[in-house]
């Protein structure tokens, strides 16, 4: 009985590992934080040319997957948009 049910089990994992022929998961390149590769990089919320990088069409800011910067960077990235959304550098929504 205890046999079967680790067999059972084992079975399971063995299908989730067969899962990479899954196209979802193919040829994901690895997104570098472009504040950690960049040392002069320095973030200013002053400068909406830069934070428009982090910023999608409507406003919002972009998700770690997207622009994969760090989660050290992206909460600097956050704080750094909504100062400039503050003194109305960028906007808090678009259309
Ligand atoms: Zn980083």
């Amino acid at each position: 009985m205890a046999d079967k049910k680790q067999n059972k089990r084992n079975n399971n994992n063995n299908k989730n590992y067969d899962d990479d022929y899954n196209p979802r998961f193919r040829k994901q390149r690895k997104k570098v934080c472009a504040l950690c590769s960049d040392k002069n990089f320095v973030l200013d919320y002053k400068n909406a040319e830069q934070l428009k990088k982090f910023v999608n069409d409507k406003g919002k800011i972009l998700p770690r997957r997207t622009t994969g910067a760090c989660a050290k960077h992206q909460r600097d990235i956050t704080t750094a948009v909504k100062r400039a959304r503050h003194i109305a550098i960028l906007p808090y929504a678009q259309n």
